[in-house]
């Protein structure tokens, strides 16, 4: 058996130590509901990349609920996913939404009331901190991913952490096959990842600080360049106390305001991205349901383009490009 790491803290947020790297984000979310073995209802957040819901519905025995989002945070509400509990409830699976962490301590409570495992859809969270220590501390499982355009990557590549011995035992053989040498112990996939792709990780790794403070700095400048505008930001809330800058989301009036600005964007050879559309809940393979505040972010949110090479001048020209559209109209 390996030795017990109960409680074992990350000290070093910006350099967790991962419990098992997997394949890519999606199998780490997948290999995190089967280690979970789930049968029934899964209150998960519709406003989050469509690999949330289908590596729920991959598992047969899970039924996808949908909770609305906080309009501000755009992460899954804790009042909603009260509201949302039923005798069928079995696990709760939230998303950080653009590295901005949930309630975590709400959703902890309601997890903990009703004695639920709590499974976060971290991919977008590495190095984003809560009360100074890495919001993957939170939950029982986070699934992380490092796709290539994540805010650290190994090109493909993703992870799942957990301070469950036996979550990570599970974990560790559907990972790889099911057994450990000869002996066999359950059905497993093989979902690991190679030494190449780690390779890649271990070049990005000592940089990440430095990543995420210029980042950080680019998302002050970006604020500052479209203040005045007709648009909106997702809410940081204050518990966060370092957030990883991975994306520069906006909130524009209505989609046919976002449309023209992403073509009038496109026009000059920027590209911005509609992320996520659409909502979850209205995914053609889902039972309908009603999240209006997700649906309403689907419609509005502008991904503007942020990567790590950018600088302040072209961050200037992209606020003066949404200047054009959002004055003229
Ligand atoms: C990228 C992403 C995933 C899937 O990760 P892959 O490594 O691409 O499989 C899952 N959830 C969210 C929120 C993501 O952004």
């Amino acid at each position: 058996m390996r030795p017990s790491r109960r409680g074992a803290a990350i000290s070093d947020p910006a350099a967790p130590t991962f419990d098992r790297a997997t394949r890519n984000g999606t199998l780490a979310l997948q290999l995190s509901l089967r280690a979970l073995d789930l049968d029934g209802e899964v209150l998960t957040s519709p406003f989050s990349y469509v690999a949330t819901t289908s590596a729920l519905i991959w598992e047969d025995k899970c039924t996808p609920v949908f909770v609305d989002i906080d309009p501000e945070t755009l992460n899954m509400s804790p009042r909603e996913a009260k509201a949302s509990l039923t005798e069928r409830t079995c696990a709760i699976v939230p998303t950080h939404v653009f590295g901005v962490p949930c309630d975590v301590e709400s959703l902890s409570e309601i997890a903990e009331t009703h004695d639920l495992p709590l499974l976060y859809d971290g991919a977008h969270a590495f190095g984003t901190e809560v009360h100074g220590t890495s919001v993957f501390q939170h939950g029982d499982l986070t699934a992380i991913s490092f796709h290539a355009t994540k805010l650290f990557h190994t090109v493909e590549g993703g992870a799942i952490v957990t301070n469950d011995d036996e979550l990570a035992d599970r974990i560790d053989l559907l990972r790889a096959f099911g057994h450990r040498g000869n002996d066999h112990f359950i059905s497993g996939i093989n979902a690991k990842n190679s030494e190449l792709h780690a390779a890649m990780g271990l070049c990005l790794l000592p940089r990440l600080p430095s990543f995420i403070e210029h980042r950080r700095d680019m998302y002050q400048h970006y604020k500052e360049a479209l203040e005045g505008l007709p648009l909106r930001f997702q809410t940081i809330p204050d518990y966060c106390t370092h957030y990883n800058a991975s994306y520069f989301p906006v909130l524009l009036p209505s989609e046919s305001v976002l449309e023209t600005v992403q073509s009038a964007l496109k026009a000059r050879d920027i590209y911005a991205r509609r992320y996520f559309t659409p909502s979850l809940n209205q995914l053609p393979y889902v039972d309908a349901s009603r999240c209006p505040h997700a649906e309403d972010a689907a419609r509005r949110v502008l991904c503007l383009p942020f990567f790590q090479e950018i600088r302040p001048r072209q961050i200037d020209c992209v606020a003066s490009a949404l200047r054009d559209v959002l004055e003229d109209g």
